[in-house]
């Protein structure tokens, strides 16, 4: 190509961006028109078998979901989609993922035939400057998804997409890409992260699963911890919990049940305040606290 028309198509190229912008920007008034503000939810989603039993903590998210004017959409950020990059379920009709073995045929039976939305997944990713978000055909609803939204919206009538969490960003990075989605929240989108705060599976101690609230020292220190730092709104001590010493160690020895209470954290606006429900420890190592924003 010679110089002269390399900044020809150059110069062009600052048009081309405006023009894709205005055109995502006309399509989400079109298919998502303005509403008030909707909450945000973080879900402790604990064992896939919430899917199917009848306790405490699927109460709690029946119950929250009647306190929610109905979305248009629903985005949800779950612990067990983690990609290189950082991706949006992108087809019409997302399949019903059984990730996990060892559980009953029962719950291997669960479908969750909710639509997808195409025009949501553009949204997200014109919303989206900080990094570019790619568009998934391939994933679907995972259990971190489908085993709590289906106690919310049991008739899986409402559209449905998952974002990805790129497992190779510091927790920094995941907080201040959801900050950019915060426009969805005033277009009738639901956005849930799905994940647990305090999550150490290789420590749950068994033969307390039956016992109510049954909690280890250390994450009783971790937990209360961090629900004290959530309904403070110090975000900061949230997104650095690394340098918290040894019981914010085990209750987060791998960070992906713990980013998705950080997509919802970094949503909430200065007059609104974060709410904790379903809190509370199962089997020692495990809290299903969930938050509300609104
Ligand atoms: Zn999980």
């Amino acid at each position: 190509m010679e110089r002269k028309e390399f900044l020809r198509l150059a110069a062009l190229l600052p048009f081309v961006g405006a023009g894709m912008n205005i055109k995502a920007l006309s399509t989400l008034a079109e298919h998502f028109p303005a509403t008030d503000t909707m909450p945000a939810l973080f879900l402790g989603h604990g064992s896939p078998m919430n899917a199917i039993e009848e306790n405490e903590f699927v109460a709690g998210f029946r119950t929250i979901a009647k306190t929610i004017p109905r979305p248009k959409a629903i985005l949800c950020v779950s612990a067990h989609w983690e990609t290189k990059g950082t991706y949006v379920t992108a087809m019409e009709q997302p399949r019903t993922i059984h990730d996990f073995g060892g559980f009953p045929q029962a719950l291997f039976d669960v479908q969750y035939p909710a639509p997808g939305s195409p025009a949501l997944a553009e949204e997200t990713k014109a919303l989206i400057t900080k990094t570019t978000i790619l568009s998934d055909h391939e994933w679907g609803l995972d259990h971190g998804t489908w085993s709590v939204v289906k106690h919310l919206y049991p008739n899986a009538d409402i559209p449905i997409i998952q974002l990805s969490l790129d497992y190779s960003q510091p927790p920094q990075y995941h907080y201040e890409l959801a900050q950019q989605l915060q426009q969805l929240r005033n277009k009738g989108i639901l956005l849930i992260g799905s994940g647990n705060m305090v999550h150490n599976l290789r420590l749950l101690d068994w033969r307390k699963l039956s016992v109510t609230n049954y909690a280890f020292d250390w994450a009783k220190e971790a937990q209360e911890k961090m629900t004290s730092y959530i309904l403070s709104d110090n975000h900061d001590q949230l997104i650095h919990y690394a340098k918290h010493g040894k019981a914010f160690e085990l209750a987060i020895p791998t960070p992906e049940h713990y980013l998705p209470l950080l997509y919802i954290l970094a949503l909430k606006k200065k007059n609104e305040h974060p709410q904790l429900f379903n809190n509370h420890y199962v089997a020692g190592s495990l809290t299903m606290t969930s938050v509300i924003i609104a």
